[in-house]
């Protein structure tokens, strides 16, 4: 039977990661090459262990072929990032996600056959500046590099005006996919829904007609 999740690498991301599976129940392995590290998760994984992953013996003697999938949370050592990532896939693990320090070492990943490269840093830093640069943006989720789904304020010239009267779709190419109204969430609103204001609008659409819309009409 195949197993769950093996984490390689126990600092702040590959920590978080393990505390939050282990947290819902799942079997997760925690490994590091630093002692007290794995001793700190040793009560929070099902098994911690102390164990150099670019070291192919070492990979093989933990068998984690047999996990569904393995995150690979090695910080700043990129040789070690890459050499572990190379060494899951050569040795047939299914599902390998790999934290990326930069754009470089995300093109190598996807190269030697990464599953999932994850960029939490840059993502954040992209998620935390639509927000500063919008007084209106709640918050946003990059669907690719050119489309998103933003959570925005509807202002005083947008509330009161329906859907069809403001006309969304045909002016600006994006879709009001739902709309947050205090306690409540009205899914696929109808076209004669009216906004309120202070409604929170969950738009998608293409960055440049999201943006196009929010200069126009908030
Ligand atoms: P973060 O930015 O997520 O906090 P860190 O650089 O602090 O990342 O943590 C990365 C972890 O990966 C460290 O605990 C380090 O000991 C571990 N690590 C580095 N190289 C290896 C390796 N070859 N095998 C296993 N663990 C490793």
């Amino acid at each position: 039977m195949k197993k769950d999740f093996a984490v390689i690498g126990l600092g702040r991301f590959g920590g978080s990661i393990c505390r939050e599976l282990a947290e819902q129940g799942l079997e997760v392995m925690a490994i590091d090459t630093n002692e007290a590290r794995v001793n700190e998760f040793s009560i929070i994984a099902s098994h911690a262990v102390v164990g150099d992953t670019t070291d192919e013996s070492v990979v093989k003697g933990l068998g984690l072929r047999n996990f569904d999938h393995v995150i690979v949370a090695i910080g700043d050592d990129i040789q070690a990032s890459i050499l572990t990532t190379l060494i899951l896939k050569e040795n047939g693990v299914d599902k390998v996600t790999v934290k990326a320090q930069n754009d470089y070492h995300e093109k190598v990943l996807k190269k030697i056959g990464a599953d999932v490269v994850v960029h939490p840093e840059r993502d954040m830093g992209r998620r935390i500046a639509h927000k500063l640069a919008s007084n209106n943006v709640l918050d946003y989720l990059e669907l690719s590099d050119e489309h998103s789904i933003v959570e925005i304020v509807a202002n005083e010239r947008v509330g009161g005006h329906s859907i069809i009267d403001l006309d969304i779709r045909a002016k600006y190419g994006v879709n009001i996919v739902a709309i947050k109204r205090r306690e409540q969430i009205l899914v696929s609103p109808q076209a004669n829904e009216i906004i309120q204001y202070k409604d929170i609008l969950i738009v998608i659409g293409a960055d440049h007609d999201i943006n196009r819309f929010e200069k126009k009409m908030l």
